[in-house]
């Protein structure tokens, strides 16, 4: 239940709440996009990475989340890697999400259009998977990879 209330996606419910609840982490992100979806509410999306998020929405157009805060028992659930970006660090703090186009075309091609983007606004980790992308800004080195997925057939 407070799940449905943490959305913010029920204006009709005026209660105020709903409202406070949909904090804007920047012009086209809301926090409740990148909650854990097992509903623990744990961790924070870190401020320099939805910056960066930011931009690439403004270059690519809207964009949806697939998959941002992963709380350790969710990402074991969902057989995420066991080190994984999208677990909230020492500071609470998640570095990473999946992302999509929001609307129209999810082709092979379309995602490596995204893909592309991301490289150009130098994301630290970049995965292109089919339907989607990864992005992270982890510390430390660049990281680049293909999921096998993916490919190079335009479905
Ligand atoms: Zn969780
Ligand atoms: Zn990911």
């Amino acid at each position: 239940m407070a799940k449905l209330v943490s959305c913010g996606c029920l204006p009709q419910i005026n209660t105020g709440v709903s409202f406070a609840m949909a904090e804007r982490l920047s012009k086209n992100f809301l926090a409740h996009e990148f909650e854990c979806s097992c509903g623990c509410g744990q961790g924070q999306m870190d401020p320099i990475h939805i910056a960066l998020l930011q931009k690439l929405r403004n270059a690519a157009g809207p964009l949806r989340v697939t998959s941002g805060i992963r709380c350790k028992e969710h990402n074991k659930l969902i057989g995420g890697a066991s080190r994984s970006q999208h677990i909230p660090n020492s500071q609470g703090m998640v570095v990473a999400c999946d992302i999509t186009f929001a609307k129209g075309s999810k082709s092979n091609r379309n995602i490596l259009r995204l893909y592309t983007l991301a490289d150009q606004l130098h994301f630290k980790g970049i995965g292109l998977y089919k339907g989607r992308i990864h992005v992270d800004s982890r510390p430390g080195r660049r990281a680049r990879w293909i999921d096998h997925f993916w490919s190079w057939k335009d479905t």
